[in-house]
């Protein structure tokens, strides 16, 4: 008899040794549809918009044809998850096309949801549009909100469905299969580097440092172990700005593996993330971690610092010496320190910078989570905040911030007129006036972020095959800073309907 002619063995999953990626190709898919695709990331990387609108970037883009010369492929990583050491894991459900050079910058183009990898273990290599959209639109979200991230290229129905967990009527229920086209200079993580450490393979360990240095940080002009610490610090001092973005716009993002760590510092894997409304150092929107509350997004810093360490674990074979990765490490927190109180001085427009600062915004920061209090409209407001205005004045410009007006008792309305007060001394030490104070505020202080109910509504509609809100919030976020008059509507609490739902990533 013979064997079926559709033998797939490439995209078979294995432990994959001694290779740093296999080749793969992607499925084709039933009835691709383009969604949307950001024209300003199509620039960036040498298209157009009329290329946009091409058949040739819809087959590209939905992997329905290779483009011409390319191999397209999939990473083997590892990674430690919720602190356990997890093996093997590797780009399961994404694929990488090729890399392409514009403007003297290399990007990665790569398709998340086309199709199984040798890495796909038991699950199937596709997503589904619930997470593919909450993907593309956060990761845009997030780059005009100056957080460093990949960026979205495309978003299209691949016309498959997929069988997903969630139960309808009792029966596990299909839904409407997505690829997400994503960019990046590449989707190098912590745990690709932890894998051949862990394996012992340190042949394939200096191969990957040596080629990553050269191709992304080709401005590391040192050799031998100068350049691995080299590359080191630079991956922890990028790591560390991203966290203070993260932290300055109340970006949780729930699953901070070391898989999910780029090399890059830039905010990669968009699963269960979230946005605070509540400001809650406590909160996380991954259900998975409600117990430990590992990921929460007052642990961030430190989660991130934790998962350097296993980084420099893993780059210990190629230096062999702790100490400079030590004292590297032990930086992080001092460092860390400093740029988070200017980033608070920032959003609390304080211009010049005093080092007892740090009174006022510990008590800001304490005050704020005595009530169910939105962070974004609370900065975004205060910057409406005088010098001449009283204590009670003061209050009344954030009041809007405040989920309760029940919450507002005489104790807690006397804690705020205190930290008016001192807030109120503290602003009429500047020498800018209160317009120049509100205008570099509002560079900091978004006025829109992608809440998760807004994403939730624009995932219905889009189930439902209407794109209308998701073409409103991908332009309105493309502007997070400015007023926009138009989408005064989504400056506004969660709704109640929405408390405590939160996204899911698979
Ligand atoms: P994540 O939690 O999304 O970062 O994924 C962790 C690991 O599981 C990664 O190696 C993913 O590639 C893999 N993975 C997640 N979802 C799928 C899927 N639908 N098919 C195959 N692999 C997946
Ligand atoms: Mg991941
Ligand atoms: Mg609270």
């Amino acid at each position: 008899s013979e064997l079926p002619a559709d033998l797939d063995l490439e995209n078979t999953p294995r432990q994959v040794e001694k290779a740093c990626f296999s080749y793969v190709t992607p499925v084709k898919p039933r009835n691709p549809e383009l969604i949307h695709a950001s024209v300003e990331v199509a620039n960036t990387i040498g298209l157009s918009k009329e290329d946009i609108a091409s058949t040739a970037f819809l087959n590209t883009f939905s992997g329905t044809t290779i483009y011409p010369e390319t191999k397209p492929y999939a990473l083997c990583y590892a990674g430690h998850q919720f602190g356990n050491w997890a093996g093997q894991l590797g780009d399961g459900r994404a694929i990488n096309l090729t890399e392409v050079q514009h403007n003297n910058e290399s990007y990665t183009l790569q398709l998340k949801g086309a199709g199984p990898t040798p890495y796909s273990r038991n699950a199937d290599g596709f997503a589904v549009l619930r997470s593919s959209i909450r993907e593309y639109l956060c990761a845009e979200a997030m780059h005009y909100l100056g957080v460093p991230t990949t960026r979205s290229l495309s978003l299209l129905l691949s016309g498959d469905p997929v069988l997903r967990d969630i139960l309808y009527n009792g029966n596990p229920a299909y839904e409407k299969g997505a690829i997400v086209a994503r960019v990046a200079p590449s989707f190098i993580r912590f745990g690709s580097f932890e894998i051949f450490a862990a394996r012992e393979d340190h042949k394939n360990l200096k191969l990957l440092a040596d080629y990553t240095i050269k191709h992304h940080f080709s401005h590391i002009q040192k050799e031998g172990i100068e350049k691995y610490l080299a590359f080191f610090q630079e991956v922890t001092q990028t790591t560390l700005n991203m966290i203070v973005n993260w932290q300055r716009v109340g970006f949780v993002h729930g699953v901070m593996n070391t898989d999910n760590m780029s090399i890059h510092g830039i905010t990669i894997d968009y699963g269960p993330y979230g946005w605070l409304e509540d400001f809650d150092s406590g909160w996380t929107p991954n259900t998975t971690d409600r117990q430990h509350k590992r990921y929460r997004y007052g642990n961030q810093p430190e989660m991130a610092l934790w998962n350097l360490y296993q980084l420099a674990n893993a780059l210990y074979p190629l230096i062999l010496d702790a100490k400079p990765l030590e004292v590297i490490l032990e930086a992080f927190s001092t460092n860390y320190e400093k740029e988070y109180l200017k980033m608070m001085q920032n959003k609390m427009g304080l211009q010049i910078k005093k080092e007892e600062d740090v009174v006022l915004i510990h008590s800001l920061v304490e005050l704020l989570q005595r009530v169910e209090t939105d962070m974004t409209i609370f900065f975004r407001n205060l910057s409406d905040v005088t010098k001449v205005a009283t204590s009670k004045v003061a209050f009344n410009t954030v009041k809007a911030a405040f989920y309760n007006e029940k919450d507002l008792d005489e104790t807690i309305l006397s804690e705020w007129y205190d930290w008016f007060e001192k807030y109120s001394i503290r602003i009429n030490e500047e020498v800018i006036s209160d317009l120049e104070r509100k205008e570099q505020m509002d560079k900091v202080n978004p006025k829109y972020v992608l809440r998760n109910y807004m994403a939730q509504l624009c995932i219905d509609d889009a189930d439902k095959g209407d794109y209308g809100l998701l073409n409103e919030l991908f332009e309105m976020l493309k502007k997070p800073y400015d007023e926009q008059p138009n989408f005064q509507k989504w400056f506004s609490k969660r709704p109640d309907w929405a408390r405590d739902k939160v996204g899911c990533s698979m």
